[in-house]
């Protein structure tokens, strides 16, 4: 029998570690087009009110509202964009479009629903109260306001705000660089037939879109054959291109297992041996200060322990606060088998009936079946410490994808 040389830890102790070797990247200048998904590394400022001058907030005529119900003197038209120079003057009025100025003088709207021009007269069937229908001056964002503290994630609202404020570039963490490589002499790549003995690299993919879907930019080592001097270059080209590395494959305890050596030799091992299912030979290594995932080679636990261990980092890394999954209580929709030696990850699909999130299982649910992965939204946390759970019992589980 062999021994594994690592300590057996738990997922919360192996997150810790991670988490206390990955720092945020330097914060660079990015185009706002660029910034969907980054977080701010700068407070951002408004110097100018929106809207910046009192504004028709409704298609109709500006007026005065001390002039009562009596039809006004037809004076001209104010619409966006430009300032016409009319005043509403007493008892007249001014169609005016939303957006546009409002013309000195006036003090109200009234919408075109409810007044209209007849022979140069302006007929009202409703008086409005004074202010009604104009946005003043910094009803929505006032000068000097800081609309976006540092650390915010930037989505559609944000970027909004920010081409609001006139920032076409905005200080913010950079999408980390992650190099992902795959080991092993059975694999060939996607497009080839598969002669025997050999299968298609399927985890430099998946992991690919993984670190894509995680916000960071994955690039492509390709595969790296099971000898030591293969894998040693893979990891001297991914230091040299990235911030991060992962490979996936030769991590358990088969005679070539040669990734964890060469970790060894190169850097510092952080940890080798995690107490869960799948994904227990994951591990986490630094080299000069660059985080190295050496990720188990079955499919699934090279995903699962990616989602666990290497999100969280390149969240980390892109400065974001929030870094791991939102956890939620599931009910089980049948009994659910469990090994209490590990804690297990299991697939499920979970969706909103009566009021409660039930979650089924994806079926089979072999590390090497990709398919358990498919339409999963989250995943069952199904602690170590106990064993099987009956249908109905509620469980913790990660969310990993919409709950319908
Ligand atoms: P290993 O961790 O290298 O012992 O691999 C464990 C299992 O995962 C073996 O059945 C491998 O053939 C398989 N495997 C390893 N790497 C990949 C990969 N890149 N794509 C698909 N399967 C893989
Ligand atoms: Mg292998």
């Amino acid at each position: 029998m062999t021994k594994s040389a690592y300590a057996m830890i738990t997922v919360e102790e192996a997150l810790r570690m991670v988490l206390a070797q990955a720092q945020p990247l330097p914060p660079a200048r990015v185009k706002l087009a660029d910034a969907l998904g980054l977080a701010l590394a700068e407070d951002a400022l408004a110097q100018d009110p929106m809207p910046p001058f009192p504004s028709a907030g409704v298609d109709g005529f500006a007026i005065r509202v001390e002039d009562g119900r009596a039809p006004r003197a037809f004076q001209g038209e104010q619409m966006a964009g430009v300032v016409s120079g009319l005043r509403v003057a007493p008892g007249g009025a001014v169609r005016i479009t939303t957006g546009a100025p409002v013309p000195p003088g006036a003090d109200a709207i009234v919408m075109v629903e409810v007044a209209e021009e007849v022979n140069g007269q302006v007929i009202l069937r409703h008086l409005p109260g004074a202010g009604d229908g104009i946005r003043p001056v910094g009803q929505d964002i006032r000068a000097g306001e800081v609309v976006l503290s540092r650390g915010t994630p930037l989505g559609a609202a944000e970027i909004g705000l920010l081409a609001t404020i006139g920032k076409g570039e905005v200080l913010a963490h950079p999408r980390p660089r992650v190099a992902v490589f795959s080991t092993g002499d059975e694999l060939v790549e996607v497009e080839t037939a598969l002669a025997p003995g050999k299968i298609r690299d399927s985890n430099r993919h998946a992991l690919m879109a993984a670190v894509r879907a995680s916000g960071a930019e994955p690039l492509s080592l390709g595969v790296a054959r099971d000898n030591p001097a293969d894998v040693e270059a893979k990891i001297d080209e991914a230091l040299a291109a990235a911030d991060a590395v992962i490979s996936s494959g030769g991590v358990s305890m088969g005679k070539l297992d040669l990734v964890k050596p060469l970790l060894e030799r190169r850097g510092t091992i952080h940890f080798g041996r995690v107490v869960m299912k799948p994904g227990k030979p994951v591990t986490f290594a630094t080299i000069g200060g660059k985080p190295l995932f050496a990720l188990p080679g079955f499919p699934v636990s090279s995903l699962v322990s990616f989602e666990l261990f290497v999100r969280p980092a390149l969240r980390r890394m892109a400065g974001h606060q929030q870094v791991t999954r939102p956890r939620i209580r599931v009910a089980l929709a049948h009994d659910v088998q469990h090994d209490a030696a590990r804690t297990e990850f299991q697939r499920a699909v979970a969706a909103y009936e009566d009021g409660q999130v039930v979650a089924r299982t994806t079926g089979f649910q072999g590390s090497g079946r990709l398919l358990s992965l498919v339409g999963a939204n989250v995943l069952l946390v199904l602690s170590a410490g106990r064993g099987d759970f009956a249908k109905g019992e509620t469980v913790e589980a990660l969310v990993v994808g919409e709950i319908y």
